[in-house]
Formats: structure tokens, sequence, C-alpha cells
């Protein structure tokens, strides 16, 4: 392993990968390049299906991908997956922790996976519990405990043999607000305080704005914008406009809306989902008497009008085409 740390501590470079074969095969990475840099958080965000649970397995050396290259703290993932796992900690979507052992006997057990003498192991899943905050439950059944406190453990147990890339694969799914928010806190500390470089999906563009210093959306299994979310949300320039339509989409009144809206100077990238509008302005307060207006010739009545700076949301909107939320629906998971 290269001794002095290096400027990037991830590199995917064209990941392809497909599941199956023939009618049933599914493109699940169509060509995915990014690079996260040394102890930073990065985020892969995207919505469900497309592609973040396959290329987290891959850069972890769960899985292998079809072509591409791909080296996690200066190693090749294909060429030595040995020397990469012992680098990583690796924090799968689903819980990994036994439910039928204490918070401590999971931390030890994980301990002496990771080769460490049962002292070492002890020692550490003390310091880890602590960190967390989960000394007080340490010697309860893990399966008793709150989501939030069981996703903690599964993070503090990537952690055991300190490792220097993290891959945390969404997270905070599931987690009612309070217990994101606190594993958010832990997240931040990990990269500012600890200097770890994680990686870490979402479907949550919240949590990708909140947290992660550099991040890529992924949408069908490629990359579709890179940068930070300030950099990202700042290319889109001006302001976005949703209006939602009063009768919703009956009678073609969102297909009548965006035609005239299109039409209306300094407006862009209308599109019409669910009954809402959306359109890009170059300056809202100065747009909305001509939105107002095409709407009213139209013949589309309003029932509310919300302008925002840009969001991920949006920019999402620009390179995919559609509201994020929308895709993953698409995919039919409940969320
Ligand atoms: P995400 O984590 O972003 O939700 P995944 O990487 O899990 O997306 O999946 C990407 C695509 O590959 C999806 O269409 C999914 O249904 C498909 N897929 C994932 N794993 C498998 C598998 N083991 N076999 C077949 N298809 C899979
Ligand atoms: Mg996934």
């Amino acid at each position: 392993m290269p001794t002095a740390r290096s400027a990037t501590a991830i590199e995917a470079v064209n990941l392809g990968k497909t599941y199956g074969r023939g009618g049933k095969a599914v493109r699940a990475l169509d060509g995915v390049s990014f690079a996260v840099p040394t102890g930073v958080v990065f985020g892969l965000l995207g919505p469900n299906g497309a592609g973040k649970s396959t290329t987290v397995r891959i850069l972890s050396t769960l899985s292998r991908p079809d072509s591409g290259t791909a080296s996690v703290a200066g190693v090749d993932v294909r060429r030595e997956p040995a020397r990469v796992r012992r680098a990583i900690g690796y924090v799968s979507q689903k819980p990994a922790f036994d439910p039928m052992a204490t918070g401590r006997e999971n931390l030890v057990l994980s301990g002496r996976v990771y080769g460490l003498s049962r002292h070492d192991a002890r020692e550490r899943a003390r310091g880890l519990l602590t960190r967390f905050g989960l000394g007080d439950a340490a010697d309860r059944l893990a399966g008793t405990w709150s989501g939030g406190m069981q996703r903690k453990l599964d993070v503090a147990m990537g952690l055991v043999h300190r490792p220097r890339v993290l891959f945390l694969d969404e997270p905070t799914t599931g987690l009612d607000p309070e217990a994101r928010a606190d594993l958010w806190a832990e997240i931040d500390r990990l990269a500012a305080g600890d200097g770890l470089t994680v990686l870490l999906t979402t479907h949550y563009l919240e949590e990708a704005d909140r947290l992660a210093a550099r991040l890529v959306i992924v949408d069908a299994g490629s990359v579709v914008a890179e940068g930070s979310p300030e950099q990202l949300k700042n290319e889109l320039r001006g302001d976005s406009v949703q209006v939602e339509l009063a009768g919703g989409d009956a009678d073609g009144a969102g297909h009548r809306a965006r035609h005239a809206v299109g039409a209306v100077p300094g407006v862009a990238d209308v599109t019409v989902e669910g009954g809402v509008l959306r359109a890009r302005v170059g300056n809202g307060a100065a747009a909305l008497p001509g939105v107002l207006a095409a709407l009213d010739a139209a013949g589309v009545e309003p029932a509310a009008i919300t302008m925002a700076r840009p969001s991920l949301d949006d920019v999402y909107l620009r390179h995919a085409g559609r509201a994020f939320r929308e895709a993953d629906r698409a995919e039919g998971v409940l969320v």
C-alpha cells in the first residue's frame, strides 16, 4: 500500500455492469466514471435503480465490473481485492449486525473477523461504543435497539479495523428525521475529525446537499452531473418556478399549461408531472406576470405558485429530464 496518502482516494473509470443476459439483461452501469478526493464525504446521488449499490459493491470488491477499472486507496480493485478490503469499511444498505447479539458482541466479533486480538477487539469495541454514544445500550441485544442506534452500530462495525475509506450505502434510509440528523452529524465528524474518505450513496437530495463536499448524480447507470452541491446549483442560473395546477392534469390542462408557459420569453425547461408545472426563469419576480397571463390565456388555474433558488432536484431535472421523485417512483420502490 502506498505510504503517502494520495490526493485521490477512489477512482472509477468507465465502469460497466450488466446483470443477466438475453431479453432479461439489465444494464446496471453504463460507463460510470468519477474521482473522490481524500478526506471528504463524496455523494453518489440517484433514484432507486440508478446503479448506486452496484457501484459501491464493485468498489468494495464484492462484485466485479464487466468493463472499466477502479482503484481504492491506490489499489486496483480487480487485481488486488484483498488489499482493497483491508483499506476499506463497507456498510451495506441492509443491516449487517446480528440482532441476537449485544452491541458490544457485534463489535468484538467484527474486530475478530478483521484479525484483531481478543484484547484489541474489546478495546476497539469500547472506544467505538463511546464514540457513537451507544455505551449505555452496549450490553443489550442489538435487535432491541432503535433503528437509529442499529444504523450507528452498522457504521461502527465498518470502522473497527480503522479503514481509510468507508462506503455507506444509503445509511439513513428508513430512519426518522431525528435519527437521520443524528447520523448526519456522525458522518460529518468522520470526514472532518477523523480524516476518513466517505463514499455515501443516497436517494435523498437533501442528504447529498447537506453532507457531500462533492457528488455525482447517477441515473440509469450513467453519471449525469458532477460537482459540489453549490457548483451544480449555481450552474443553473435564475430561479425555479413551480405551479400547482388547480385541476391537476385533467382535460389536458398540463399539456396546455406547458405550451403556454413555454412560449413566455425568458422561461426554459418547462415540465409538467402529476399536475405540477416546473420551469426555470432568469428572474422569478420579473417573469411571474407573464407566466400567470399565459396560464390564464390557456384557461388553466393555478392553485399555488412557489419560487425558489435552484435545488439539486432542479439540477437532476435539467440533466435527467424528469423530476427526482418521479424517477424514484418509476422504479416501484416504496421509500
Ligand atoms: P440502486 O442502488 O441505485 O438502487 P442498484 O445498483 O441496486 O441500484 O441496481 C441497478 C439496476 O440493476 C436496477 O435496475 C436493479 O434492478 C438491477 N440489479 C441490481 N442487482 C441485480 C441483480 N443481482 N440481478 C439482476 N438485476 C440487478
Ligand atoms: Mg441501492
